[in-house]
């Protein structure tokens, strides 16, 4: 690498501690990030709520811990809710830090979804950058993010360009996909395993829909993922069969890849625009095909007809028929994907570009 090493301060999802699996997908970004950034020579501090734990071991790494009360996550709130700090909270205290912590550092970079930081940015000197891990879900953020996009939108990037659309934007965004450690997943070629479904239990997530077709089938569907809403998973599970949800728990990789790669196919039924779909690239890195609603993305991700299907938003019928036809989808096309699109080193580099571009003065002077 010829360009001098950048000094990056990340800050953490407020939400949860990163290793619990309450942050989501941004646990697993960070952490493919994380590594995929110091094999390019970089130097790392990252700042996240106490009792995380570090995603690599190594000196160019230094992991900072603050305590604090979460922050209540946005994809629950009414649209137009006002924006909440608790009492104690850690919010405020990961940005103190990050802020003391930059120092002569080059830039910090966000993965919280959160109104704080962005409203901080062009109050600040040090540079913030900010990879958006959700699409619209309230109006409080939805300023935040044009406001912050008409001062300077390179400071901006996004998953997917469909979750990128959600958002008032001055320029075409900034997308930088998301990235895997293709090592920690292995291919497995068996075409005769149970359905799968994985992700957070929560309404946005759609389980009911894919429980419905498992039971359609009059087949066990296996779900793999933190369980954030109880009273919704009881509800999902009381509105088909006995048996026909089989609850597997929050896995740490290693095992959820192994799992999760005896599949046949991996259903994915979001409610909302998700902004990108971890558990479908995991899937697809096991060899296992995806059959999911074409929205967010997940209807970016997948090929259909190459690496799965994709059938019409909540149309339950089409996703039971496509769940028939998965046999015609071969499953090293699924790896070759992932391979091509969402590897950890093809994330690392494309981030380290977009922050290399916000770094230049915005009018093109060389200082
Ligand atoms: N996950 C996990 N173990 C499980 C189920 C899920 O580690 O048993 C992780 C998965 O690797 C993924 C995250 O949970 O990174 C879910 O992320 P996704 O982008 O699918 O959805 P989000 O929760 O961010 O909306």
């Amino acid at each position: 690498m010829s360009a001098r090493p950048l000094t990056l301060v990340l800050v953490s999802t407020p939400v949860g501690q990163l290793g619990s699996g309450r942050g989501g997908g941004v646990e697993l970004t960070l952490a493919s990030l994380v590594k995929g950034l110091v094999q390019r020579g970089h130097r790392l501090h990252l700042v996240a709520p106490e009792g995380s734990c570090s995603p690599v071991q190594d000196a160019r790494v230094t992991l900072h811990t603050v305590p604090g009360v979460d922050q209540p996550s946005w994809q629950h709130a009414e649209r137009n809710a006002s924006m909440r700090i608790p009492c104690n909270a850690v919010l405020p205290r990961l940005w103190d830090r990050a802020l003391e912590l930059v120092g002569d550092g080059d830039a910090l970079v966000n993965f919280g979804y959160d109104w704080l930081p962005l409203w901080l940015t062009p109050h600040v000197e040090p540079r913030i950058f900010h990879l958006v891990s959700m699409g619209s879900v309230s109006a409080v953020m939805d300023s935040a993010v044009a406001d912050l996009a008409r001062w300077d939108q390179r400071r901006l990037a996004f998953h997917t360009h469909r979750q990128a659309d959600d958002f008032d934007l001055v320029e075409p965004p900034e997308v930088v996909g998301n990235g895997f450690d293709l090592s920690r997943y292995d291919l497995q070629l068996s075409t005769d395993g149970p359905l799968g479904w994985a992700g957070r239990v929560a309404p946005e997530k759609g389980l009911e829909d894919a429980a419905s077709v498992a039971a359609g089938l009059g087949e066990t569907l296996r779900v793999w993922g933190f369980v954030e809403d109880d009273a919704y998973a009881r509800r999902v599970e009381s509105a088909v069969p006995a048996g026909t949800i089989e609850w597997c728990g929050f896995k740490p990789t290693s095992e959820l890849q192994r799992e999760l790669g005896r599949c046949r196919a991996l259903l994915n039924t979001p409610k909302w625009n998700e902004a990108y779909g971890n558990v479908v690239v995991e899937a697809l890195a096991c060899g296992v095909p995806v059959i999911a609603y074409d929205r967010g993305g997940p209807g970016e991700i997948i090929q259909s007809g190459e690496t799965g299907w994709l059938v019409p938003p909540d149309d339950r019928d089409a996703l039971a028929e496509a769940t028939l036809s998965v046999s015609s989808i071969d499953r090293h096309a699924c790896r070759h994907w992932v391979e091509r699109c969402a590897s950890q080193e093809g994330l690392a580099a494309r981030v380290e570009a977009w922050i290399r571009k916000g770094l230049k003065p915005a009018d093109g002077t060389i200082t």
